[in-house]
């Protein structure tokens, strides 16, 4: 094939592939033109997770009608003039490109009026194809409505999610920007029903409170700190209250959300040896730069940006969040020693595969108990799937010898020691439980008072997804409207748990999963509540504690691993131990 210039409309479906890539992207292009505009108040609606409709109104300084055309023809713009104007960004919107991208995979409307235009004017534009902008009365302001995204690039309709994540998304973007224009009053209303609502007072902790609910937006603390001109401030969470995933966790800078790798590292260890393995941190922390300071143009979707001077604001908010946590947490010393351990970002089984290289030369049975023959408890695998559960294998018979670092029983078996996580040996158990009694009905326990649940939009749009679930499992849990939930009964198995908190983990832990099968939701389900329940490490048990929980272990049909598919238990096989002590093998 010859070589020639694309037809203009190809171009433009190419280049808005970069910039519009789901429904939520169009929101966010909306909204950052409205806040560009001044606007104090924007008013957002969508349908059809925003495949149907997405409008967005506002009431900021609006569109000449004779420019309305200009704003839908992409590179331009009102907002930079010179190419080194493009290190002194102050607005969100500089490319030109956001309504001509918009416009060329969707029908879109603009309505716009000047406060001092005497009458405003309208504009339709459908997959890129403008009609003449005609004068229409209209509130100063501008309307951009959206209708049919993608209706005539139906293979990008194909990679959108379900609609549950797309309107999650629109959730989390809107939330992104009311959280960083406290001042701007955010109206968000998905399918006809209110999302997201702030009062535009300024005060953070009340839109915090709004995404979150009062109790979490209560216990944030306060970031606030000025290092030469690299200005932090925000709310970060205390120690006691974190999630299973980084989601919480949002940066921005100067006004932008922005995804970040490393702002992330740096807050993390910020919360060196703070936090326990896999768990993070609620975090909204604002960065303010001179705008010199920051490199905006590095993605399409303005999402990333780069810093001139990285290891310094790197730095910064690490300091930051260290003396955050300083100041209002005093470090749990006892508990440092054993289980509170930082992080890494790349989690792994620490000398996991060592113990198994050692033990994988398994030895004899103990004579003493020659009828478990062929028991091997560490898997000798080191894939993932090796590691995991041995159908059919029982637990050896374990004989209690104690528990160290309030974490780990140790016991004495047919071949060596035997260190238990007492945590995910309990995990297991309460597991092996549930999913027994859920053959017939799981019994569950009526509260004496009903106790209300506030959740964020985003979280709340899940629970509701689950609520008939999750009443299969012995919960009683009921939609109260407005983000809030109604606890009537938990499960008789987590009797004495808050139930908040069991309602709680069961959405704050629940990944991007789009449609699992029926059943691993509930297994998926019930494994959490269990994790949630299972005693902890840092729990003193009494000795008969301590064998009932080895003997309900050995009871179970997979001891050898947690739901989430954690050993449960570490084997030191006396063989091995003759090796190390030197009392046997090549050396
Ligand atoms: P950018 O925001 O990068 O300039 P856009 O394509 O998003 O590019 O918008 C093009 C132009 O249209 C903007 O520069 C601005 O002048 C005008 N515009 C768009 N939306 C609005 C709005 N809501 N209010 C006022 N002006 C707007
Ligand atoms: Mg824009």
């Amino acid at each position: 094939m010859p070589i020639k210039i694309l037809k203009s409309e190809v171009a433009s479906q190419i280049a808005a592939g970069e910039v519009i890539e789901r429904p939520a992207s169009v929101v966010k292009e909306l909204i950052e033109n409205a806040i560009d505009a001044g606007s104090s108040r924007i008013v957002i609606h969508c349908l059809n997770a925003g495949q149907g409709l997405i409008e967005v109104r506002d009431n900021g300084r609006g569109i000449p009608i004779d420019q309305l055309e200009l704003a839908v023809t992409r590179h331009a713009t009102s907002k930079l003039e010179t190419a080194e104007e493009l290190f002194q960004i102050r607005t969100l919107g500089f490319r030109g490109e956001a309504l001509a991208s918009i416009a060329s995979v969707s029908r879109l409307t603009i309505v716009s009026k000047e406060d001092a235009a005497e009458i405003g004017g309208k504009l339709q534009v459908e997959g890129g194809l403008s009609g003449s902008a005609e004068p229409s009365g209209a509130p100063t302001g501008t309307l951009v409505r959206v209708e049919d995204l993608f209706f005539n690039v139906p293979a990008r309709r194909k990679f959108l999610k379900t609609d549950l994540t797309e309107r999650r998304h629109i959730d989390e973007t809107v939330t992104n920007y009311a959280l960083a224009f406290p001042e701007i009053q955010f109206n968000l209303s998905q399918e006809h029903k209110q999302a997201l609502q702030t009062s535009g007072s300024g005060d953070r902790r009340e839109i915090t409170a709004a995404i979150f609910g009062t109790e979490i937006a209560r216990q944030m603390l306060e970031l606030l700190a000025q290092e030469e001109d690299i200005g932090i401030n925000g709310l970060i969470s205390p120690v006691s209250l974190t999630r299973s995933n980084r989601r919480a966790i949002q940066f921005f800078v100067n006004g932008r959300p922005v995804q970040d790798y490393t702002l992330t590292t740096a807050l993390l260890q910020g919360y060196h040896t703070l936090l326990m393995a896999g768990r993070f941190p609620i975090a909204q922390i604002f960065l303010t730069l001179p705008a010199e300071q920051v490199d905006v143009n590095v993605h399409p979707t303005k999402a990333e940006v780069r810093f001139r001077q990285p290891d310094e604001v790197f730095a910064a908010v690490q300091r930051a969040t260290r003396r955050a946590l300083l100041a209002y947490t005093p470090v749990p010393e006892l508990r440092t020693q054993y289980r509170w351990h930082y992080d890494g970002l790349d989690r792994q089984t620490p000398s996991w595969g060592s113990w198994d290289q050692l033990s994988s030369t398994q030895g004899k049975t103990d004579s003493e108990q020659p009828d478990i023959g062929e028991e091997e408890v560490l898997p000798s695998g080191s894939t993932e799937q090796e590691r995991g559960e041995f159908p059919g294998t029982r637990s050896p018979l374990l004989r209690l010898v104690g528990q160290v670092a309030a974490a780990y029983l140790i016991a004495e078996g047919p071949d060596g020691l035997y260190l238990i996580d007492q945590h995910a040996a309990h995990e297991r158990v309460l597991f092996e439980r549930f999913m027994s009694q859920k053959q017939d009905k799981i019994p569950s326990q009526r509260l004496l008072e009903p106790e209300t649940v506030a959740f964020s939009p985003a979280s709340s749009r899940l629970l509701e997804a689950q609520l008939q679930d999750i009443n299969r499992l012995g919960f009683e849990v009921e939609n109260f409207g407005r983000h809030t939930f109604i606890v009537r009964a938990i499960p008789v198995l987590l009797a004495g748990m808050e139930p908040a908190g069991a309602l709680r983990v069961l959405v704050e832990d629940f990944e991007e999963d789009e449609s699992p099968l029926q059943n691993e939701i509930e297994a998926k389900i019930i494994a959490r509540v269990c994790k949630r329940a299972a005693v902890k490490a840092g729990q003193v048990l009494s000795a008969e504690e301590q064998q009932a929980l080895l003997y309900d272990l050995e009871k179970t049909t997979s001891p050898r691993t947690c739901p989430h598919g954690r050993p449960t238990m570490i084997h030191l096989s006396v063989n091995m131990l003759e090796r190390q002590f030197g009392r046997s093998g090549p050396r």
